[in-house]
């Protein structure tokens, strides 16, 4: 008998590997462009009910092949309206998935790996560990499972996913190919069709694989930058031992450059009281970003209980945000949506079965403070 993880999952596939996979099966090619419509337009996991198809074919898929999402076992939605997700992708490991609707906007936050290697000292993601990489499939289906709630659409109403960042869970960078497939199928007209400009991955500045980047796609790019300087930078992100701030930022302005339009990356900058917060941090920014094409987004710092570090006073953002606005940086401070569901930036953890140990350790330093 056939056991379904012996079956090809279709749903992380976009339309070139859909393609050859029909033609493996000695199929037509176009196959893939109805397929690709079933899953992600309409929602359909079963064959049965892709009635374009002979009843032949379906069967034959059947037999091979499978559309499988991610099992959802949490859904709540947050006073403001941000709705949070938690979905299983195997028995030990769930990863969270946020709606945030802002207006005629809706942004989805994706996770790309189950928790983070990288261990950033402010993310409640990194203290977690890390377990493994999503699949194309467990990625896109994220965004599967999130559009599906919301069917069927009324004939004029707003769409309820118009932007996706990849800024749940994980570093997207370290997930490369999986994390292009997946914002490939966002991208393509027969699945969910948002604008290059909409889709935007965040890096904490995995260099070589951002160059990569630029090679295979040109969706919108945020940079995670927390600090005006390396010493500074180097306690907050470890990756920036590896790839300093001077690195990170010439890799930036070379993807901008190669992009077939004029965009301006987003600079990620998390506050937080007393560490990254002075004017003196603000004015030092304006040297390091003058000259790129950018915005700058303040995160006020959402606590979390294995974390020391506080949010900022609402004056000191607003003070570092007017030097930046003084030396003529777009710069919005970032609203904190869902924090009564614990779906704001940074407090994602889900459930991950750490192999780093990391967790251990983290817990082993709780018990012993006061
Ligand atoms: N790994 C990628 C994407 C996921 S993190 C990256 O680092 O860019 C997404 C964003 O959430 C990052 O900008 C990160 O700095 C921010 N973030 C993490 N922890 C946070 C916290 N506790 N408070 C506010 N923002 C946080
Ligand atoms: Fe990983 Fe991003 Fe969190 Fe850093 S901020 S630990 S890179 S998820």
């Amino acid at each position: 008998m056939t056991t379904s993880t012996e079956k090809t999952n279709l749903l992380g596939m976009p339309k070139a590997k859909l393609e050859a996979f029909f033609e493996s099966l000695g199929e037509k090619r176009f196959r893939a462009t109805q397929v690709l419509q079933w899953i992600h337009q309409r929602g359909v996991d079963d064959f049965d009910q892709m009635t374009n198809m002979s009843k032949a074919l379906r069967e034959k898929l059947q037999k091979v092949a499978e559309v499988r999402g991610p099992e959802v076992i949490y859904d709540e939605t947050s006073r403001d309206g941000t709705r949070k997700w938690v979905m299983r992708m195997d028995s030990g490991n769930s990863v969270e998935t946020v709606l945030i609707p802002d207006g005629e906007r809706g942004t989805l936050c994706v996770s790309s790996q189950i928790g983070c290697s990288l261990d950033c000292t402010f993310c409640s993601t990194g203290k977690r560990g890390f377990n493994r990489n999503l699949t194309a499939a467990e990625i896109i289906g994220q965004v599967w499972v999130a559009r599906k709630a919301f069917m069927p659409f009324e004939p004029n109403a707003d769409r309820p996913i118009t932007n996706v960042v990849m800024m749940g869970m994980g570093e997207p960078l370290l997930n490369f190919d999986n994390v292009v497939d997946a914002m490939n199928l966002m991208m393509e007209d027969l699945a969910y069709g948002i604008s290059k400009r909409r889709v935007t991955l965040s890096t904490s500045g995995v260099v070589p694989a951002l160059d990569r980047l630029g090679e295979v796609t040109d969706v919108s790019l945020a940079i995670s930058l927390h600090a005006p300087n390396d010493e500074l930078r180097n306690q907050l992100v470890p990756l920036n031992k590896k790839y300093p701030i001077a690195e990170l930022l010439a890799a930036t302005r070379r993807y901008l450059s190669g992009l077939p339009d004029k965009r301006k990356a987003t600079i990620e900058y998390t506050v937080i009281e007393g560490v990254n917060d002075q004017p003196e941090h603000a004015r030092q920014l304006t040297k390091v970003l003058r000259g790129l094409p950018c915005k700058i987004n303040l995160i006020p710092f959402n606590p979390f209980p294995e974390s020391d570090f506080r949010r900022p006073k609402m004056t000191a953002t607003r003070q570092f945000q007017h030097i930046l606005n003084q030396a003529g940086f777009v710069t919005t401070v970032r609203t904190t949506r869902g924090d009564d569901i614990d779906a704001a930036c940074g407090q994602l953890v889900g459930r991950v079965e750490d192999r780093t140990k990391r967790s251990q350790r983290y817990i082993a330093v709780q018990q012993v403070a006061p």
